[in-house]
């Protein structure tokens, strides 16, 4: 039976791939406090180890470190059944051959519930992801989005005590991504199943969870609100990958009591330090293309750059401009300007909004 918690706690969960003792680690150390009704996203690029994470809180791989703790009742040995927590899988994972009903009571007619009740609980779960009109329907008649929100039905029908989502909206085109993360914000928000969602896009963490773990070669490199993952990355691996593309050499000098970074062709002046134990030295800045904008090449602008365009992709409302400059460093600036290739132009970014990281940390 499922044990409903205040706290879902894991301490050092490891696991390595192999039996030699130095095998490397596909997830090493994960300690984090899940509290009651979060929705916490794990994102990190291809490889990083956040299925891994994800099977090893449901039980599907064992552990080689740590523990997995409800409150005060440890169940990293409990088999999944036991843990009894709700599973919704990237390819659905329906059974082909029964209607939509009959998929969503499965786990309800294994645990011997009677028949009223699996009907009553199954009809609700179904009203909830809006497919009671589809209950006689086999997955095979039913578009990629509506087989998934069975899988999410399936998954509440049991109120699990937590709800593990592997990268669900994954086989979905772009559109339907869209609607599934909204009807999975609300029916979170409706149900507040405590809630971990595996994904490696930014856009659907940043818009789905309370609190985001970024993760990179299997480590926490950063837990946060979306607000705080966006805005100030704690190192320059979350940076990159939360789309700080612009990174720009520069020497980060003492004045006055801030670090002020200078590199050719640019003076940052009252930029933001993104680790307050940045060394004084070699530095990285980085910015955003989004939060670039083109200047006048005459004005007084303090962290003026000045480069020639090489490529304009079109996006509509705003475009994609790629930069060089005559020190062949290569700048992104996505602005709904009108520079074509070959201009000169000057760009500059607002100095709190370039995020400077210790250089030794840049492959
Ligand atoms: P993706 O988004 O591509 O699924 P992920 O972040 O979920 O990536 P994992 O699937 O957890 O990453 O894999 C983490 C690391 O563990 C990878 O280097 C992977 O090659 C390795 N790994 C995963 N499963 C196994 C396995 N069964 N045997 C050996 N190595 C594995």
């Amino acid at each position: 039976m499922a044990h409903d918690f205040a706290t879902l706690r894991l301490e050092g969960v490891t696991r390595r791939f192999g039996t030699a003792a130095d095998a490397p680690a596909a997830l090493d150390g994960l300690t984090l406090d899940i509290r009651r009704g979060e929705f916490i996203a794990l994102l990190g690029p291809s490889g990083c180890g956040k299925s891994t994470a994800l099977n090893c809180i449901a039980g599907l791989l064992p552990l080689s470190a740590g523990s997995i703790h409800l409150d005060e009742l440890r169940v990293d040995s409990l088999p999944p059944e036991r843990r009894g927590f709700g599973m919704v899988f990237q390819n659905y994972a329906l059974f082909p051959h029964m209607t939509v009903s009959k998929n969503v009571g499965f786990g309800l007619l294994m645990r011997g519930l009677p028949k009223d009740e699996i009907d009553r609980r199954v009809r609700r779960a179904l009203d909830l992801v809006q497919l009671g009109a589809h209950v006689n329907k086999l997955p095979g008649q039913m578009s990629g989005g509506q087989q998934q929100r069975v899988a999410i039905a399936r998954a509440i029908v049991i109120e699990p005590p937590l709800i593990l989502m592997d990268e669900p909206l994954s086989n979905l085109d772009a559109k339907l991504r869209l609607e599934m993360r909204t009807e999975i914000r609300r029916i979170h928000g409706e149900l507040g199943r405590t809630t971990l969602y595996v994904t490696h896009d930014q856009d659907e963490a940043l818009s789905l969870a309370d609190r985001i773990v970024v993760m990179k070669d299997g480590r926490v490199q950063q837990v946060d609100t979306p607000a705080v993952i966006y805005g100030q990355p704690a190192n320059l691996a979350v940076a990159r990958f939360m789309g700080y593309r612009n990174e720009l050499m520069v020497e980060a000098t003492e004045q006055g009591g801030r670090t002020e970074p200078r590199g050719p062709g640019i003076r940052l002046v009252g930029t933001r330090v993104a680790n307050e134990r940045i060394p004084q030295g070699r530095a990285v800045a980085c910015i955003r293309p989004d939060e670039m904008f083109f200047v006048d090449s005459g004005g007084d602008v303090a962290n003026r750059i000045e480069a020639i365009v090489e490529t304009v992709e079109y996006y509509g409302r705003e475009s994609l401009f790629m930069l060089r400059t005559a020190d062949g460093v290569r700048l992104f600036v996505r602005s709904a300007g009108g520079a074509r290739p070959g201009d000169a132009v000057s760009v500059s970014a607002a100095a709190d909004r370039v995020l400077v990281y210790p250089q030794e940390a840049a492959p």
